[in-house]
């Protein structure tokens, strides 16, 4: 049988692998060493899980969106990561990153963050675990998301401005791995999507599968069959679609859309659809489809959601589009925020800016009238108010 899973050396195909300076070689290979053994653990499962329950608020509901299935022809359910501590998915995975930093005897935490989710979820588990957090932040971003910098303060983080290129999140993952760099044995980096040298994508998407683990039985309660027909999620570096995807990836009765960031339109210079415009390169420590210039030089992307604006994408996404297994639509700034307007409208559920380009590609799909969807609704609406705000006010 064909599968889509990671090979030993950290490819999925030809792209992933850990390009990686001299310097962190040996944290790296301590890593890859070590990540599986903790991770199958029976004192990291129970600890993790516990988690998961008690504070994350887990298994996160199987909801069935009546009127939303009414007005697209499909019965869709939405999978409601938007409910768990702290508003994301990103809590999945900053909570088992830092159970295994713990058992790799790590002392200090450091992370990137964009919109600054990822950087709450990471603060917010080095408070529980009592750590030392330094989060890198670009300054741009800083400015534009005030709340999630004051919260990661009150929680004890250190937030570092950067202010080279772009001041975003790009910028943001260089200082990082600067930082590690100087403190390879005793730091241990929190990446926040299935990004970054190997094996973070594979920690990253075995930390979010948890997602799909949990679709498997809510599906197979309320349908009383295990697979939907379609699996749909955003992407931006492309954790939350790993997650929801995991578990069925080799199975092809399930197609799987996601949805990345269009921005002001595919073919107008701003948008981070990486996965259709970019091409092979190298970023942060990995092979991968990358926005980038003849010369090779990063190009800045842009979307209106903070959490999608990324030059990069994950391997195993870039992986499994070449072969065909995933389809991925452009799901630009307007159509996003219609889906957002419609979403609160039709189920009385604001979603994260990010969670509406997955809404957008219902519209891109002919469904069958007992087509089975599951849709990922990766975060909630309340980091992007100041934004929604704004259009009810007809500002932009
Ligand atoms: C960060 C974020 C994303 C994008 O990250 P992925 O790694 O692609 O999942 C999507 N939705 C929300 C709500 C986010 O916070």
């Amino acid at each position: 049988m064909k599968t889509y899973q990671i090979d030993k050396n950290g490819y999925y195909g030809k792209f992933g692998g850990a390009y990686i300076p001299e310097v962190l070689h040996q944290c790296v290979a301590d890593l890859q060493g070590a990540y599986l053994q903790v991770l199958e653990s029976d004192s990291f499962k129970q600890e993790y899980h516990q988690l998961l329950r008690d504070y994350v608020g887990r298994p996160s509901p199987l909801y069935y969106a009546k009127r939303l299935s009414d007005k697209y022809g499909a019965k869709i359910y939405l999978k409601r990561e938007d409910l768990n501590h702290t508003g994301a998915h990103k809590i999945n995975n900053t909570i088992g990153q830092i159970l295994l930093a713990q058992r790799m005897g790590k002392k200090r935490i450091i992370a990137e963050t964009g919109a600054g989710q990822h950087g709450v979820a990471t603060a917010t588990v080095c408070a529980l675990m009592d750590m030392p957090c330094v989060v890198y932040m670009g300054e741009t971003d800083i400015e534009r998301q005030e709340p999630n910098v004051q919260k990661m303060k009150m929680l004890g983080a250190t937030v570092i401005p950067v202010t080279s290129g772009n001041m975003t999140l790009k910028d943001a993952t260089n200082e990082a791995i600067r930082d590690w760099c100087c403190h390879p044995s005793d730091t241990f980096y929190i990446i926040g999507s299935t990004v970054g040298p190997h094996p973070y994508p594979d920690l990253v998407a075995r930390l979010q599968s948890v997602i799909s683990e949990e679709i498997k039985w809510q599906l197979d309660e309320k349908e009383g069959r295990d697979y939907p027909d379609y699996l749909i999620a955003c992407v931006g570096g492309g954790s939350n679609a790993a997650g929801t995807i995991y578990h069925y990836i080799n199975d092809e009765r399930v197609k799987i859309a996601l949805g990345e960031a269009a921005g002001k339109g595919i073919d107008s210079g701003m948008s981070a659809a990486t996965i259709q415009l970019g091409k092979e390169g190298i970023i942060h420590g990995a092979r991968t489809l990358v926005m980038q210039n003849e010369d090779g030089q990063i190009e800045e992307p842009y979307s209106i959601s903070a959490g999608l604006d990324y030059p990069g994408i994950g391997p195993i996404h870039a992986y499994l589009t070449n072969e065909g297994r995933s389809q991925v639509y452009a799901v630009d700034d307007q159509q996003a925020m219609d889906a957002v307007f419609e979403l609160t409208s039709l189920e009385g559920i604001i979603p994260a800016l990010e969670s509406a380009h997955a809404l957008g590609v219902l519209n891109e799909i002919k469904f069958q009238p007992d087509d089975i969807v599951v849709l990922t609704l990766s975060g909630r609406g309340d980091k992007d108010m100041e934004t929604y705000i704004r259009v009810m006010n007809d500002e932009v």
